[in-house]
């Protein structure tokens, strides 16, 4: 049978591309370095697959930040104010994904939005008016070139209209319809270069009709196909799906003329119900993604190829990942320190090249099929997934009213205002102050044992007075003890929770040449000592206004880690929900009488599929975090924080958290929510940001006063609290001590004028 799979992670082995790239931003190569650099990755990776015996290896899924932007550059759109800088196309194209502020002009990047279902990020390509979609750029086709130089087995890849279209932003009124005539020109353009450079396969990625498609989202994928597939050439075309299942448009992509269909049999099950009942052209290619391309953990064979045998088409199958490999670290021979049980599980994109071919030896019996299988199900047979009686015994006597914090939120709000006496638009921050460069030698010389622990402890004391005395100064309302002990914040709950496990190398790219390094999920979760108690008690000491203590949620530190999968999502979450339920309460034992519990990642694993957000997802991560808090006394306060994507839809479910206030990112979004929050007669107080950390820029105390002004205007008075967006860990020092004074000196003076 033939293998291949859908991508492969681009950021290089030892993440060479990362660095050369940071280099070249920084002038320290040169860009003819930067693509000998990034041609030898390329060449490594094409190399792997090869050994592996994989036998159609994709090429077009390199790119230098972002395979989506490169789709709309090589289609020639790039707004405007980019070309106006004259760079040359490398530096046009750095220009758009982190803006370029020098003697040629001054532009802001292209916004930056999650992937799907993912923790990656791509680039928002735009299209405005003066759009001209066309054919124009070669890099595409300069890569199949090169991997057909090297002998390599060419699969082209490219990103295709319809997600192109779905994922865009379009400004001055331009509409995704307009530009359908001239992008079916364009791709076609594109399969006939391929044709002529005798590429058998493209494979061209729609992951958007994974998401719900509407009728007329239909009508365009229609067009669009109908249009493209026209006097189709030579080069076989396959309609690469992933992350779900095609439910909505099943029929018309079958009924059109796709050489090759890619279902994600994986995270889209019901893509096998759609094979089963309504069939499958015996003349077109199944690539079946049955190999998940997201876990981090060896496939079961038996399990997979019973599944295969499963689909009972006739057709031609080719065996494949369910998405690209991107989202997995690079090889698991790299981790050197961990358990031998765990070692021998872990499966990251080299290996999962391996499985992808012993798959096919043992389906289609080849000589050593059997002996590849048996040895699969042996390792299966004795894995042992640490397990905490305790934990079981808790979460199997949980019931109702464990989920239900009383006396209700009105009730608790009103106690709060009495017990705090705390001004009207109370100030505080987000949790992190800078992770200035000696915070971070001082956590890398206790790694290396460099300094004792005491030395260690004392640093970060110190920085913890120093921060209260700043914050007293400045006027703030809630103080926080600075976050300075934390590398992440989800690994350092993982660190100090029984159940995780950590990789040296396990790096995954976020967007550009950002990485994630995400702990592993190996046994039960739960909590062998207090965590954050001794650095908040500390700090609470030191002042007589209240602090805040700061912990990571359970949805959070769920969703940024790589799970484990003989249990359900539901059944971790709620062990690290009760782990943080002892936490919350140990810190309201030693008089911490705020607590904020971050969820910024509580959006993140929604399905694609707004029909099962309830039924999949929101139904047990809201119960969750109530867990965590809802044993406080109603004189407790609980806060929550949420930030990088759009709250808008699920709004009813932020406010069944039942946290007392939520803060969350705003000023950038031209406080839209806030309008949303008023007609969702949202009972949460909210601190919406008021001060963009993302930006250098220092907000002046005019700005944030016009602000806070418009915030009255629309919510409750005794409702607001005032506060940056975000943690302040990224920026420096001089930006957001000027900043957070900025913010105190605005709320006063809008104190004095009501
Ligand atoms: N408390 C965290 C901080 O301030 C929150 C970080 C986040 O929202 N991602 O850094
Ligand atoms: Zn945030």
């Amino acid at each position: 049978m033939t293998t291949t799979i859908i991508g492969f992670p681009r950021i290089g082995h030892h993440r060479e591309l990362k660095f050369a790239t940071e280099h070249y931003w920084k002038k320290q190569i040169s860009q003819d370095e930067l693509f000998t650099i990034a041609k030898n990755i390329r060449q490594a990776h094409w190399q792997a697959q090869v050994d592996a015996g994989i036998d159609l290896i994709p090429v077009g899924d390199f790119s230098f930040f972002d395979s989506l932007l490169d789709t709309a550059n090589l289609l020639n759109i790039v707004p405007e104010r980019y070309r106006q800088l004259n760079l040359s196309p490398l530096d046009e194209y750095f220009a758009q994904t982190r803006g370029r502020q020098d003697e040629s002009g001054s532009v802001k990047a292209l916004s930056m939005k999650k992937w799907f279902n993912t923790n990656y990020h791509y680039i928002v390509p735009e299209f405005s008016k003066t759009t001209q979609v066309k054919l124009v750029g070669t890099q595409l086709f300069d890569q199949v070139a090169e991997a057909q130089e090297l002998k390599v087995p060419v699969k082209a890849v490219i990103t295709g209209p319809y997600t192109l279209l779905k994922l865009s932003r379009f400004i001055d009124e331009a509409t995704p319809k307009e530009f359908v005539t001239d992008l079916i020109s364009a791709y076609q353009s594109v399969l006939t270069k391929l044709a002529e450079q005798h590429v058998q396969w493209v494979q061209i990625d729609e992951p958007a009709l994974c998401l719900d498609v509407t009728v007329s989202d239909k009508q365009i994928f229609d067009q669009l196909y109908d249009g493209i597939l026209t006097n189709k050439p030579e080069t076989k075309v396959n309609l690469q799906t992933y992350f779900g299942d095609i439910r909505d448009i099943y029929n018309d992509v079958i009924s059109k003329d796709f050489d090759g269909i890619g279902l994600d049999l994986v995270e889209g099950p019901y893509n096998r119900e759609l094979l089963a009942k309504t069939g499958f052209p015996a003349d077109k290619t199944l690539f079946a993604g049955i190999l998940n391309g997201k876990n981090i953990w060896r496939n079961h064979y038996a399990n997979t190829i019973a599944e295969l045998e499963g689909l009972n088409i006739d057709s031609n199958i080719v065996l494949s990942t369910s998405c690209s490999l991107l989202h997995v670290p690079y090889s698991a021979e790299d981790e050197t320190k961990l358990p031998s049980d765990v070692q021998q599980h872990l499966a990251f994109a080299i290996q999962k090249l391996g499985e992808i071919t012993d798959l096919d030896k043992i389906y289609s019996h080849q000589a050593d099929g059997n002996t590849i299988l048996n040895k699969n199900t042996e390792l299966f047979s004795s894995v042992k997934h640490p397990v905490n009686e305790t934990v079981r015994t808790q979460i199997a006597s949980l019931t109702h009213d464990d989920y239900i914090r009383l006396p209700v939120r009105n009730e608790r709000e009103q106690i709060q205002k009495d017990e705090f006496k705390l001004p009207i638009l109370p100030t505080t921050t987000i949790g992190s102050f800078p992770q200035t460069k000696d915070v971070r030698q001082n956590r890398s010389k206790f790694r290396k044992g460099e300094i004792s622990r005491e030395e260690y402890d004392q640093f970060n004391n110190d920085k913890i007075k120093r921060i209260i005395k700043f914050q007293e100064d400045i006027g703030l309302d809630v103080l926080v003890h600075g976050e300075y002990e934390r590398n992440d914040m989800v690994e350092y709950f993982g660190e100090k929770l029984a159940g995780f496990v950590f990789t040296q190398n396990g790096w995954v790219q976020s967007y550009g040449t950002r990485g994630v390094k995400p702990p592993i999920i190996w046994g039960d979760i739960s909590r062998t000592a207090p965590i954050t108690v001794k650095d908040t008690v500390f700090a609470n000491n030191l002042t007589n206004k209240l602090v805040k203590g700061m912990l990571t949620g359970p949805v959070t530190i769920f969703n940024w880690s790589f799970p484990r999968e003989d249990i359900s999502p539901k059944e971790s979450v709620t062990q690290i929900a009760l782990a943080l339920q002892e936490e919350v309460l140990d810190l309201e034992k030693h008089d911490i009488k705020i607590i904020q519990i971050d969820e910024p990642a509580l959006r993140e694993n929604l399905p694609l599929r707004k029909s099962n957000w309830f039924s999949d997802y929101l139904d047990w991560a809201v119960p969750a975090f109530r867990l965590v808090h809802s044993k406080v006394a109603a004189t407790t306060q609980i806060h929550t924080h949420m930030c990088y994507s759009e709250f808008g839809d699920i709004i009813e479910a932020i406010d069944a958290l039942d946290a007392d206030v939520i803060s969350f990112e705003a000023s950038r979004a031209d406080f839209t929510l806030i309008d949303q929050l008023v007609d969702a007669n949202f009972q949460t107080e909210v601190g919406p940001g008021v001060y963009d950390i993302h930006s250098p820029r220092i907000p002046s105390v005019q700005e944030i006063t016009d602000l806070i002004n418009q915030l009255i205007t629309k919510l409750p008075l005794e409702k607001i609290w005032i506060n940056p967006d975000c943690g302040l860990k990224t920026r420096s020092e001089t930006e957001s001590f000027e900043s957070l004074k900025n913010i105190v000196d605005a709320t006063k003076k809008v104190r004095s004028e009501i």
